[in-house]
C-alpha cells in the first residue's frame, strides 16, 4: 500500500541538509508520496529505512520487459484501475503467433515486421512474434526460432510444453529475452530453473482459479524468479475478463503481490470463429492484458488494435499535440490562402488530410491551443484573435503570400470580427464546420 508524506517523513533523516534538493525532509517526503521525487536523491537513507520505502513504492503491477537487439517491449507498472484516474503507462504489446510447423517463417516475420502505419503522426507497429512448438519437437522449434532470429529483430515469446524445447530455441536466441511461455503444475520446476538460467521471464499458467495462480507464482518465486507474467486459464469473453478484472483489482486495490504481474491473453482462442479473434483483443485492451498474441493477422485488423490502444494508453492530461506554425499542403503558392486551425493533432490531421487528399493547394497555420480542438480551445480561452495573430506574427506567413486570405473553422465564426480587428488588412473568411467539406468550400472558392 502506498505511504503518505508524513509515514514516509518518519522513515527519513530529518535533517533538513536540503542535498536532495528540497529545503526539508517534510518537502522531499510530500514529493516523494506524489511520486515526483526518486528516493536517490537523498543519500542518507538508512539501508532499512530504504527497504521499507522501495517495498512501498513499487508499482503495484510488476514491469515485465522483453528485448531483442536493443528493441524492448515493456508492459506492468500500471497504478489505477481506469486510464481517467491518472493515466496507464505501457501500451500492451501486440504479438502475432507463428508455429515452428509454418512454411516460410522468415518471410512471414519480415511481412510482420514491417508492417507500420501513420496515425496522427504516430507510427504504430506490432511489437513481436511469438513462435509456438507446435511440431512438439525441440530441434524444430530451435530451427524456427534460428529463422526468425535471422530475419527480423522482433521481441519474443517462445511458447510450448518441453522444458527442452525451451532449452533448445534459447540457444538460438542470439542474446535476446523472450518470455518463455508457460510454467504450470507440472513443470514448473524445470521451467522455474530456465528462466533463471537465461534471465528471462516466465508465464505462469493457472487452472482458471485465481488460488491456483497464485499458489503456482508463489511457489515460482520462492524458487528464485521475480519476472513473471500471468495466464489465469480462462478463455472466451466473459471468463478472460471476470478473472482479468479481478487479478487487477487484487493487485491495485490489495497490493495482493502474488497477482501483481502482467497478464497475457490469446484472443484468438476459445473464440467461435476467428472474426471473434479482434472483438475480443478489444475487450483484453481495455481490460486488463498485459501481452495479447493474435492467430490471425491481417493489416486491417491490426490497424483497428493499434489504433485502439494508442487511444487507451494516451495520458489523458496530456492532448496528443502537433507542432505549431506554418504547414505547406501540395506546394502552396502565395496566392493560396491560408487555413487556420488548432494543435490538437486529431484535428489537425483531419484538416490537413482533406486538403492533401482533395490535391489543394493551402497554408496552414497552426495555432497554438495548448492541445486542444477548436471547440473545446475557444470556449477554454485557448483559441482567439490574439493567438491567431500571434500564429500569422511568429511564423512570417505574411514574407510568403501575396493575397492575406485567411479562412477560420466554421465552429468558431464568432471569432471573425476580433480577428478582423487584430490583422487589420486580411480577409478573413468563415470556412465549413466540418474539415471533410473544406476540399468542395476550396474549390469554390479557390
Ligand atoms: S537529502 Fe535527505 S536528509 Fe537531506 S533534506 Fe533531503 S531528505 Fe532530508
Amino acid at each position: 500500500m502506498a505511504l503518505t508524506g508524513l509515514q514516509i517523513y518518519k522513515l527519513l533523516p530529518q535533517t533538513n541538509c536540503k542535498e536532495c534538493g528540497f529545503p526539508t525532509c517534510l518537502a522531499f517526503a510530500m514529493k516523494l508520496a506524489a511520486k515526483q521525487a526518486e528516493l536517490a536523491a537523498c543519500p542518507y537513507v538508512s539501508e532499512a529505512s530504504k527497504q521499507q520505502l522501495e517495498a512501498a513504492s513499487a508499482p503495484p503491477v510488476r514491469l515485465i520487459t522483453l528485448s531483442t537487439d536493443g528493441r524492448k517491449v515493456e508492459s506492468g507498472n500500471e497504478i489505477v484501475l481506469f486510464r481517467h484516474e491518472k493515466t496507464f503507462y505501457h501500451p500492451v504489446p501486440i504479438f502475432v503467433r507463428v508455429k515452428d510447423t509454418d512454411a516460410d517463417l522468415a518471410a512471414k516475420a519480415k511481412e510482420l515486421d514491417a508492417f507500420a502505419v501513420d496515425y496522427v503522426g504516430i507510427k504504430l507497429h506490432l511489437d513481436g512474434i511469438a513462435i509456438e512448438n507446435a511440431s512438439g519437437d525441440p530441434a524444430q522449434f530451435a530451427a524456427a526460432v534460428e529463422a526468425v532470429r535471422g530475419a527480423v529483430g522482433m521481441p519474443l515469446i517462445f511458447i510450448a510444453k518441453d522444458p527442452a524445447a525451451f532449452e533448445a530455441a534459447m540457444a538460438k536466441a542470439n542474446g535476446a529475452i523472450p518470455l518463455l511461455y508457460a510454467a504450470d503444475a507440472s513443470n514448473w520446476q524445470a521451467m522455474a530453473d530456465i528462466a533463471k538460467k537465461s534471465k528471462a521471464p516466465l508465464a505462469v499458467k493457472g487452472d482458471g482459479t485465481l488460488e491456483s495462480l497464485a499458489n503456482l507464482a508463489e511457489q515460482i518465486k520462492a524458487a528464485g524468479v521475480e519476472d513473471l507474467v500471468l495466464d489465469p486459464g480462462a478463455r472466451g469473453f466473459l471468463d478472460t475478463l471476470t478473472l482479468a478484472t479481478q487479478i487487477r483489482r487484487l493487485a491495485i486495490k490489495k497490493n495482493f503481490r502474488l497477482l501483481g504481474y502482467p497478464i497475457i491473453t490469446f484472443p484468438g482462442e476459445g473464440v467461435a470463429s476467428s472474426d471473434e479473434e479482434p472483438v475480443l483483443a478489444v475487450q483484453q485492451i481495455g481490460k486488463y492484458a498485459g501481452f495479447i498474441v493474435l492467430d490471425h493477422f491481417t493489416p486491417a485488423r491490426a490497424y483497428a488494435l493499434l489504433v485502439l490502444r494508442q487511444n487507451i494508453y494516451t495520458d489523458p492530461q496530456k492532448p496528443i499535440q502537433v507542432k505549431p506554425g506554418l504547414y505547406e499542403i501540395n506546394s502552396p503558392k502565395p496566392e493560396s490562402p491560408v487555413l487556420v486551425t488548432t494543435n490538437f493533432s486529431i484535428t489537425y490531421f483531419a484538416v490537413s488530410n482533406e486538403v492533401e487528399g482533395a490535391g489543394l493547394p493551402a497554408w496552414l497555420l497552426v495555432a497554438d491551443a495548448e492541445g486542444m480542438s477548436v471547440l473545446t480551445a475557444w470556449a477554454a480561452g485557448k483559441f482567439d484573435a490574439d493567438r491567431i495573430a500571434k500564429g500569422v506574427k511568429t511564423t512570417s506567413v505574411e514574407s510568403k503570400i501575396s493575397r492575406k486570405r485567411l479562412v477560420l473553422p466554421g465552429v468558431v465564426a464568432v471569432l471573425m470580427g476580433e480577428v478582423e480587428e487584430a490583422l487589420p488588412g486580411w480577409q478573413i473568411e468563415v470556412g465549413p464546420r466540418e474539415a471533410i467539406d473544406i476540399p468542395a468550400f476550396l474549390k469554390l472558392k479557390p
